[in-house]
């Protein structure tokens, strides 16, 4: 077979490695497969490139244009996966693999997709939380919003995922309206190529939004400036050396970093051997162990089990783990593939052998083990190995040291703080698991480890069958973790996109800051309804267009009628005396359901229209009853729109409801649909 040239994407154009090129090993045979980098590439070029050309044109779509570009871009890729599933097994990956790093890539992308149509304007800016009262008067206010930073993303990632390392990023990345840089490990940067070729030739980013280096960065982080952003996964010298560089930190230079960490995972002491939670922790850690051949930066490398519990772990496990076929992942029963080159294996048998001098092997023998379907001494193949710690509190490295392989110690606890002290060893991880039937020992290692891990998953026979597993990072829930683990955070939903975003508040007047948001804010100028607005459809409704309805008299009849129709006859709508007596209420009063009522009678237009749907209501709030005499009438404002699909969009109104004196009765917020054709 020919050797692979693995390719740059450098400002419009494929470069070919030159001489300067590293070369990169087939996994599975230790042989020679291709080569990649190129000192010559100009990155200054693609720095401009990706600022002057890409960054425009990703600012100048909406969060959802690039919602819909991400979906595209996902499905382009979700098109040629058995072509980046073939080349992976190069990497050492198994097909099992493959379905975590592929598609578990294409996934992330998808979820970004559809949260940013659904949880994010159809504009350029971003609202970031609510209105903030700075004044007596309510005529100056506060508001944070976010844009996009206008530089550029570089994104440097591990070896382990080829596809989802590059994905997790670059969604959140371009949903910001931020071109990227990828620049992936050597070791498997043929993959991410392939992924990235995919991508550039479907034709759906614009010009400039994503390039790629293959092989070494140059001086590209000299260049970078205020409004760019490192993204960072590797190891913890890496990011060391690259986060404290002067040019770094003299230019306050977004730097996320998300490094190895010390994993762990504690079985309850309530999961006693033959409970369904103990069988699950060993499958748990039995699957953390040897996906990827344990190359996952969430993978267990602490099992934490109470001391009574810690023999039956270690032969229930055992006995998984022997029956784990190890070789070439496309051998018919390999579970279990090779780590990504041998260099990686040298470094995970030292750091094994760092942890042997703390613990005692119990389990694999690197000198003794089987392949099936490739030669064992050539590829970089281990066996699971798996070490028992009888001194954990004692110990140092077994908390300090990670082999980045299929390598973890068992260690016994005391009791839950004990365990909690254990967990919180590893100085910094980016999660824990916990397997409990108690939620009262969830509770417990929540408050006592929450603020040493970035994530805490917890699972037992009631979750079991839908959980995610303890190693998998989701799209929704952040991804990173203090100390050890870097200090970084992405994913996470929205929260992954604000890290391209610079966070600005915005101090106003209401019609200052109702332009700016794209948000009508109480106080700021009505815009008189040409028509009744439920008669106009999406595209015509102004955001601030208002109507004021008619008052309208409520009855003693009212309120009884009400109370005897809906069978809410609570005492203080029908009981006067009982009323009085509860310090909210001067008598009977009005059911706030039936003001609501009102208000919809009020303020509707009862004819066949745009508005298809009333699909809820936000942020309702009673603030003064209202009592038989009393009269009520409603101010209805277009508040926000967002399109939701081809056909229409969701309107959000403003609503009030005031009494005779003008006292604010309620207030909510109305979503319906609105049709964008009348
Ligand atoms: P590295 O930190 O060496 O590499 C990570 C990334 O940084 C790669 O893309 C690498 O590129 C790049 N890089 C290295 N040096 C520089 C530099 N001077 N300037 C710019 N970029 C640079 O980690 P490895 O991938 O070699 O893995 C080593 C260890 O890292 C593992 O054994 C494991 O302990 C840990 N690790 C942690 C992961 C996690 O997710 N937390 C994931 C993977 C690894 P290149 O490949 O071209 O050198």
């Amino acid at each position: 077979m020919s050797l692979l040239e693995v390719k740059s994407y450098a400002a419009g154009k494929w470069v070919a490695p030159d001489a300067t090129a590293r070369s990169i090993e087939n996994a599975v045979t230790g042989e020679a497969l291709g080569r990649a980098g190129n000192d010559a590439l100009d990155v200054q070029a693609m720095l401009d490139y990706a600022r002057d050309t890409g960054g425009p044109a990703l600012r100048a779509l909406t969060f959802h244009d690039r919602a819909r570009m991400l979906k595209a871009l996902a499905a382009a890729l979700g098109k040629h996966k058995q072509a980046l599933y073939d080349l992976s097994f190069a990497t050492g990956a198994t097909q099992a693999d493959h379905m975590i790093d592929i598609d578990g890539g294409i996934g992330t992308m998808f979820v970004y997709a559809s949260k940013g149509r659904r949880e994010m304007p159809d504009a350029h800016i971003y609202v970031d939380g609510e209105v903030e009262q700075l004044s007596r008067d309510g005529s100056f206010l506060g508001q944070h919003i976010a844009t996009s930073l206008q530089g550029v993303a570089v994104h440097i990632n591990a070896f382990n995922f080829p596809v989802w390392g590059m994905l997790e990023k670059l969604a959140p990345t371009l949903l910001a309206g931020v071109p990227a840089i990828v620049k992936p490990a050597t070791a498997t940067c043929y993959v991410t190529e392939l992924a990235v070729k995919i991508m550039i030739d479907s034709g759906i980013l614009p010009a400039g939004a994503l390039q790629l280096v293959s092989g070494g960065l140059g001086d590209m982080l000299d260049r970078l400036t205020c409004q760019d952003i490192v993204s960072f996964t590797g190891s913890a010298q890496t990011a060391f050396k690259l986060r404290s560089a002067p040019h770094i930190i003299r230019n306050s230079i977004r730097f996320v970093a998300e490094q190895d960490s010390l994993n762990a995972t504690i079985l309850g002491h309530d999961a006693v051997a033959g409970t369904p939670e103990f069988d699950l922790f060993v499958k748990e850690v039995h699957r953390e162990m040897t996906t990827k051949a344990g190359q996952k930066c969430t993978a267990i490398r602490r099992i934490i089990a109470p001391h009574a519990q810690v023999d039956a772990v270690i032969e229930a496990l055992s006995a998984r783990l022997v029956k784990t076929v190890i070789g070439n992942p496309q051998a018919e029963g390999v579970r279990m593939g090779a780590l990504v080159s041998n260099s990686q294996k040298s470094d995970v048998l030292e750091k094994a052998a760092i942890i042997a001098t703390e613990a005692e092997r119990v389990f694999g023998d690197p000198d003794n083990f089987e392949t099936q379907g490739a030669d064992g001494g050539k590829g970089a193949f281990v066996p699971p190995m798996l070490f028992h710690c009888a001194n954990p509190d004692a110990a140092t490295r077994i908390h300090d040291t990670e082999a980045f392989g299929p390598v973890s110690t068992v260690m016994g606890y005391r009791d839950l703080d004990h365990a909690i002290s254990l967990a919180n060893r590893g100085e910094g991880s980016l999660v824990a698991s916990v397997i409990t039937h108690d939620p009262k020992i969830a509770q417990e290692v929540a408050s006592g480890a929450g603020a040493f891990h970035g994530r805490l998953y917890f699972n037992n026979r009631d979750s079991m069958k839908e959980s995610t597993g303890h190693g998998s990072p989701l799209p929704h829930m952040v991804h990173g973790g203090p100390g050890r683990a870097g200090g970084g955070e992405e994913l996470g939903g929205v929260r992954g996109v604000m890290h391209y975003m610079q966070r600005t508040a915005i101090q106003g007047s209401p019609d200052i800051l109702t332009q700016i948001s794209g948000k009508w804010v109480p106080g700021a100028t009505e815009k008189p309804a040409p028509a009744h607005p439920f008669t106009r459809n999406f595209h015509e409704l102004d955001i601030g267009e208002t109507i004021h309805t008619d008052p309208r008299d409520i009855t003693l009849a009212d309120i009884e009628h009400f109370a005897e129709f809906t069978g809410d006859t609570f005492y203080a709508h029908m009981d006067e005396d009982a009323a009085k007596r509860n310090p909210f209420f001067p008598g009977r009063v009005a059911h706030g359901y039936l003001l609501l009522s009102f208000a919809a009678g009020l303020f509707v237009e009862p004819n066949e229209g745009p508005v298809l749907a009333n699909t809820g209501l936000d942020s309702l709030r009673f603030m003064k009853p209202v009592e038989a005499g009393d009269s009520i009438k409603v101010r209805l404002t277009v508040k926000h729109k967002t399109p939701r699909n081809d056909d229409y969009g969701e309107v959000r109104w403003h609503a009030t409801l005031t009494n005779q004196n003008d006292e604010l009765v309620a207030e909510y917020e109305l979503l319906t649909m609105n049709a964008y054709e009348t």
